[in-house]
């Protein structure tokens, strides 16, 4: 499979372009649906150069196939490659930085020209349940950790709660909205959980909990691979979380394309 890209929303995705240890049992990552599992970073930069010569967008979003900070240092290399294009950055990990890969990633963000934003995503989908659906993953503590010590390296950092999972109690993202809002939170991303054909990556979830979750075949619109998959949302759910949020003084967004936008406008307010 040729490594590819796509405009959504002035947005295109970017690939780590190697497997990702963390192994959720969500992840979607593993069969080479949404891109090939193994490109050098150096193919992958120079094909994204070529496309971004004759396509027009705004933000690069990088780690949809992989986590950019698995392997810290590949992440650092093509994170400071990716800021020489010249576009919005934002990255989406279930790392724990801190230390080395934390000072390198202040060096790349005071490397982006100042008109332009680096922000982060967070991704978690449960908080006590953690060393069952994600066990090889670093905890929810220490992600809270990197939300914390990228505020304090003035990149945004957003929670990405996806999958919305339908065996989780509400209880424990209410405790998961807690944590992340005293580790500084910018906001919250919801997010369904998606199932391929053969239901590979919901195969943890009670069959008869996920019989109950709306679910409906969609191309995947984010991906330049456009799987069809079925997305499993229950949108009364999602409306009760946000309150949740909101009630907690907190922001929720139905995409991250939203929150990237949001901090772009927040830096266009400061420029005024
Ligand atoms: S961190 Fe992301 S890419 Fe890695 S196993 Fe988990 S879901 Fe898959």
């Amino acid at each position: 499979m040729d490594i590819q890209f796509k405009v959504e929303k002035g947005r295109v995705l970017v690939p780590v372009g190697i497997p990702c240890p963390f192994g959720c049992k969500y992840c979607y990552t593993r069969n080479g649906e949404v891109g090939p599992a193994r490109v050098k970073p150096i193919e992958i930069l120079s094909h994204l150069q070529e496309f971004a010569t004759n396509h027009a967008f705004n933000t690069i979003q990088f780690g949809y196939d992989s986590d950019p900070f698995a392997f810290p240092e590949r992440g650092i290399v093509m994170l400071e490659r990716l800021v020489e294009l010249g576009k919005h950055i934002n990255f989406s990990t279930k790392a724990c930085i801190e230390g080395t890969a934390l000072h390198a990633l202040a060096t790349v963000r005071s490397n982006l020209a100042s008109h332009l934003t680096l922000s982060a995503l967070i991704s978690l989908s449960c908080w006590e349940s953690a060393p069952a659906v994600e066990p090889h993953t670093p905890t929810p503590e220490e992600r809270m950790r990197t939300v914390s010590n990228l505020k304090q390296i003035g990149i945004p950092a957003f929670i990405a709660v996806r999958p919305l999972l339908p065996h989780i109690a509400d209880a424990e993202y209410e405790h998961l909205i807690d944590e992340a809002l005293r580790a500084g939170c910018d906001g919250f991303i919801l997010g369904p959980l998606y199932a391929d054909e053969k239901e590979r990556f919901v195969r943890f979830v009670p069959k008869e909990i996920l019989r109950k979750v709306p679910g409906r075949k969609v191309i995947v619109p984010w991906s330049a691979h456009a799987p069809v998959w079925t997305r499993y949302e229950d949108g009364v759910r999602m409306q009760r979380m946000m309150m949740v949020v909101e009630a907690e003084g907190g922001k929720v967004f139905w995409s991250s394309a939203d929150a990237v936008e949001s901090v772009i406008a927040s830096k266009v307010g400061e420029g005024m």
